[in-house]
């Protein structure tokens, strides 16, 4: 297949790999040369621009920071054509990109008014999942989107769910994300508390992964630096998932919740401890960085 992979960092590089490896051929472009030279090292052919990558492609993947990423990249900004304009008829497009519900709608409605196919697919599973093809796929569309869509999503993940209609994959995710942050705070707090009592970190982090409070951030992704070797913490916090990317999936949670007239005192709280990391000029940092705003320095 013809395929169109737009935003290829520290997630959408390795899923544009995994692609190309599997038979595809994939034609990327992201804004940043690092990023393309890191796929063209694997072979994946880099266009000159977004619409150059999709102009004759059957299915296009974005992985982009945020919604207004996503909406300019389909819909066009400032009388520049969008994806929409220059895809070949009945293309398939998904978006894994973790964004607003309401803007996976939006540009949702407008590809299939056009005659696309579209899915929302935020994905969980970190760089590792990225790389090692087993990433988490949380899907909204229709059925028949949805089957499309499935072999190439096989191809760069071990999980897929059907959340619902277009907009609820993006809902699930936002309800992960809520969790995984104030879980990466929790984790954070306790090895903290146990460091600053002497204790070894190594041995609390196995401690607590095998008792009852055991996560997911102490199973993959203490933060720590050398409780785990492959983890962004053992690697200065460089890479992984962005304090800026976990601010911003906090913050459309609170959203969301204001909207529900939900009541979420532990993602509040975790979306301001992420605000104040990141205006500490920690932003660029992975977000398991948390933890130095509970240490001494
Ligand atoms: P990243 O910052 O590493 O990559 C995003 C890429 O998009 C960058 O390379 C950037 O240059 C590129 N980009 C921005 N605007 C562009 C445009 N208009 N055209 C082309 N390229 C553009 O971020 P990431 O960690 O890969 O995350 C991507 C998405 O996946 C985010 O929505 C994030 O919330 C989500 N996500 C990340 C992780 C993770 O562990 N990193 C896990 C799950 C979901």
């Amino acid at each position: 297949m013809n395929i169109a992979f737009i935003g290829i960092g520290n997630m959408g590089g390795p899923m544009a790999i995994n692609l190309q490896k599997a038979g595809h051929t994939v034609k990327a472009f992201d804004l940043s040369q690092a990023a393309c030279d890191a796929v063209k090292a694997e072979g994946v052919t880099v266009a000159a621009s977004a619409n150059d990558a999709a102009k004759d492609a059957e299915v296009v993947v974005s992985m982009l920071p945020a919604s207004a990423h996503v909406e300019a990249l389909y819909l066009g900004k400032d009388g520049q054509p969008g994806l929409l304009d220059v895809l070949p008829a009945g293309a398939l497009i998904i978006d894994s990109s973790t964004i607003a519900a309401a803007s996976a709608q939006k540009v949702g409605a407008a590809a299939t008014a056009k005659g696309f196919a579209f899915i929302d697919a935020p994905v969980s599973g970190g760089t590792a999942g990225a790389a090692a093809g087993t990433l988490t796929f949380m899907v909204g569309g229709d059925d028949a989107a949805l089957e499309r869509a499935r072999p190439l999503l096989e191809k760069m993940g071990a999980n897929i769910f059907h959340a619902g209609s277009v907009g609820a994959g993006q809902t699930a995710k936002i309800c992960n994300n809520m969790l995984l942050g104030i879980l990466m705070i929790g984790t954070s707090e306790a090895m903290a508390l146990g460091l600053a009592n002497g204790l070894d970190p190594k041995a609390l982090a196995e401690i607590m992964r095998r008792s009852s409070g055991g996560n997911w951030a102490l199973e993959k992704y203490n933060p720590v630096p050398g409780v785990m070797e492959t983890t962004p913490a053992s690697k200065g916090y460089a890479g992984g998932f962005g304090t800026d990317l976990m601010l911003k999936d906090l913050g459309l949670a609170q959203e969301n919740a204001m909207h529900v007239r939900a009541s979420t005192p532990l993602g509040a709280m975790a979306r301001s401890l992420y605000a104040a990391h990141s205006l500490s000029g920690k932003g660029g940092l992975d977000f398991s960085s948390i933890i130095q705003m509970l240490q001494k320095a």
